[in-house]
């Protein structure tokens, strides 16, 4: 049995749809668990018209409802001739419904709080499922659903909410293992979940690999697929270096500290599940089927995985720095306890009792944090950063290190994280250094040496 996770690009019209559905169709086997992302797009269309009503642009928030309206029914429309499409119609119809007076909430109220958000956030799989559910039928492969909240149980950290595992794994004995037993695809929501009290809760933008993989752990499944829209892991980020190419195959740790460090075709949580279970990860791309794209699982080295893999860009963060006037050994226990507590999410950090700079997901500290760290010595916060990083078994080599600041020769390297892992190196650079810098050491790790064998 394998899971097979579509995202939203992969589910975002309707000849994505199609491709879609006959992958699932020929590849799924008899009962595969399609974990099925929001149409590309609906997620930020969401928060966005949260953002209007909480602004009291009520106008704005309600022309951004019914063109999500709009996009969804026109997917369901173009499969007419299967059974499901007035049942998938009434469903996107009453989700819409159910909008309405969400939206009128947050504008009454004018607070978009993080529970607001995750559950105005969660209609996006919601409306895609029933549609996804359509365009099997139109292949001529009836599917069930589940709703996914029944089995992800989470906790109340909206917005990054955590999976009550042992909850998770009886959910699905009791529902999706039955569910599934009667032979045909079951279709499943990725990214949102629910407390145990009846909350809806997302697990993180982008999450639904995260739910894909939870799901094949708990399922003990043959594979997880990671369907997506270029064809693996590639050496970087397609849209940075144009000449990328596929890994083949992978570590899980090489993966994970990947997906940590900027390579958004995985999301950071998706490798723990899988790793501990031992289930086999593979992203593939879901206009091209049949190239290879990655296989993730626990192989050692052998001679066709590289000895550096990846470099990743990782954007969207801020660097935290905290000088204590004296040397002072509490500093990091404290500093690290501060930010948890803020629940903002470490990436990456270099400390010594004479100092310590962290960088954080997301924008600036709020300014209760940024106060909390001044009684503990001078802040300095940047948020112009980008972590630029090398990934792979070779990467603890020492050379490694010299080789890649020769290949940023005239970049202003800010802070170098190395020796924290054996597995990755990463340097810190100003934002608009950060794409060059990625194709530099690209040059430098791939092509160069690439050249340097054919010659
Ligand atoms: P999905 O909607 O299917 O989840 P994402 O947009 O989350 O897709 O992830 C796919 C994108 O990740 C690619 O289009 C690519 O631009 C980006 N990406 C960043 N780093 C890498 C990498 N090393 N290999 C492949 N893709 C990468
Ligand atoms: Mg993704």
């Amino acid at each position: 049995m394998i899971v097979m996770k579509f995202g939203g690009t992969s589910v975002g019209d309707v000849q994505a749809l199609r491709r879609s559905a006959r992958i699932v169709a020929e590849r799924g086997g008899p009962a595969p668990v399609v974990v099925v992302s929001a149409i590309s797009g609906a997620t930020r269309a969401l928060i966005g018209m949260g953002r209007a009503a909480a602004a009291g642009d009520t106008e704005v928030a309600q022309a951004a409802l019914s063109e999500l309206a709009s996009r969804h029914l026109a997917l369901v429309d173009a499969f007419p001739e299967v059974p499901s499409a007035d049942e998938a119609r009434a469903r996107v119809r009453d989700l819409i419904d159910e909008l309405e007076p969400l939206l009128r909430g947050i504008a009454l109220l004018r607070d978009f709080e993080p529970a607001a958000q995750d559950a105005l956030a969660g209609f996006g799989e919601r409306l895609s499922t029933p549609i996804f559910v359509c365009a099997l039928e139109a292949v001529g492969c009836p599917a069930g659903t589940l709703d996914v909240t029944r089995v992800m149980l989470t906790d109340d950290r909206f917005g990054n909410a955590c999976p009550l595992e042992n909850d998770l794994e009886a959910a699905v004995r009791d529902i999706l293992v039955p569910l599934l037993a009667e032979g045909r695809p079951i279709v499943t929501q990725g990214y949102i979940g629910r407390t145990p009290g009846g909350r809806p809760t997302t697990m993180g933008f982008e999450a639904s690999d995260f739910t894909a993989t939870l799901l094949g752990a708990a399922l003990k499944a043959d594979e997880v697929q990671i369907w997506t829209d270029v064809s693996g892991m590639l050496t970087a980020d397609p849209r940075i270096v144009a000449d990328a190419r596929p890994v083949p195959r992978l570590r899980y740790v090489d993966a994970a500290e990947l997906a940590l460090l900027g390579a958004k075709v995985l999301h950071p949580r998706s490798i723990g599940p899988v790793e501990e279970a031992g289930v086999p990860l593979r992203i593939l791309n879901s206009s091209s089927p049949d190239e290879e794209g990655t296989l993730i699982d626990a192989a050692h080295r052998d001679d066709r995985s590289a000895d550096i893999t990846s470099v990743a860009l990782l954007d969207g963060v801020t660097a935290i720095h905290v000088a204590p006037e004296v040397r002072n050994e509490a500093l990091f226990l404290a500093v690290y306890d501060l930010v948890d507590r803020a629940r903002r999410t470490v990436r990456l950090a270099v400390a010594s009792p004479l100092g310590m700079t962290l960088v954080l997901d997301g924008g600036e500290p709020s300014p209760r944090l940024r106060e909390q760290l001044a009684t503990w010595g001078t802040v300095t916060v940047d948020a112009s950063v980008v972590a630029v990083s090398i990934v792979g078994p070779g990467v603890g080599r020492s050379e490694v290190l010299a080789e890649a600041l020769r290949a940023l020769d005239g970049v202003d390297v800010r802070m170098t994280v190395q020796g924290a892992s054996p597995h990755s190196l990463s340097l810190l650079v100003s934002e608009s250094e950060g794409a060059p810098a990625v194709r530099q050491l690209h040059d430098r790790f791939f092509a160069a040496r690439r050249a340097g064998a054919a010659s």
